[in-house]
């Protein structure tokens, strides 16, 4: 059976994006097959973090009725496969976000995973992409008007039928000023699935065309991505390690 798994946040820049594609590759490595698919039709990035910006079909072409879902696949040499969005301005012409929920059903069947990267806020877009899942991941940050508004999401998500799964908290700093795991928890009424810290190793990625899982594997954030990853794929919590242990805060 395929799982459609969105990624989705209120706020943007909360680190949605580099959570797919490092999400994707984690999954991989447990030996999930895994589509990763770009749903910001307006501020696509994802094939970036893959060090692949251009493609020739995307999912622009698959929304305007030009080319099939399957045929906007490609394939990673890791083995993780993504369906891009187009980058230039001119493939916005003409693509409906409606469209997406129907494109995403020639997926069923295809591979066990698709993550998708929708885009922040409450737009058409959104929307669209919280229509097409069956499970939510909400991401947020650890600071109220971030969780402020991935409730919003979280209550928008019920409405369409999508089953909010859980919190992902990304760049915490441990900081006096920082919501706490608990009052995330609480204000969202989710269990919190992961917290992955503040890490200069994912922005060093990043600039790299590298995702931190692979690029720095024991970096703090990629032993949580892997930890949700394990979690996400209903493998059982592997013992923490000494380097765990070494750098618990
Ligand atoms: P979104 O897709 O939600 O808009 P991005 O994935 O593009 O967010 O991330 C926004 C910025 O935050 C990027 O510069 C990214 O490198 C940075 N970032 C994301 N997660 C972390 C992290 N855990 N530690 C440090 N920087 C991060
Ligand atoms: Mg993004």
């Amino acid at each position: 059976m395929t799982r459609i798994i969105v990624c989705a946040s209120g706020k943007g820049g909360v680190g949605k994006t580099t959570l797919v594609a490092n999400l994707g590759l984690a999954l991989v490595e447990l030996k999930k097959d895994v589509i990763i698919v770009d749903a910001n039709l307006t501020t696509p990035n994802l094939g970036l973090h893959l060090g692949i910006p251009l493609y020739p079909t995307t999912l622009h072409d698959v929304v305007k009725g030009r080319a099939h879902i399957r045929d906007a696949i490609y394939e990673h040499e890791s083995g993780l496969k993504i369906i891009p969005a187009g980058i230039s301005i001119k493939d916005l012409k003409g693509a409906d976000p409606k469209e997406i929920p129907n494109a995403f059903l020639g997926l069923l069947g295809t591979t066990d995973i698709v993550l998708v990267d929708a885009s922040a806020g409450l737009g058409r877009e959104a929307l669209s992409a919280l229509e097409a899942g069956d499970e939510l991941l909400l991401i947020t940050t650890p600071d109220l008007s971030s969780v402020t508004d991935a409730l919003k999401t979280a209550k928008l998500a019920e409405q369409l039928g999508t089953r909010v799964t859980g919190v992902v908290i990304n760049r915490t700093e441990g900081k006096k000023h920082e919501m706490t795991r608990a009052d995330i928890s609480a204000m969202l009424g989710l269990p919190i699935l992961a917290e992955i810290p503040e890490d200069k190793h994912v922005q060093r990625a990043v600039a790299k065309r590298l995702p931190v899982v692979h690029h720095k594997p024991h970096a703090k954030s990629s032993r949580e991505i892997r930890r949700l990853a394990r979690r996400i794929a209903g493998h059982p919590e592997e013992r923490r390690g000494i380097f765990d242990f070494l750098l618990r805060k």
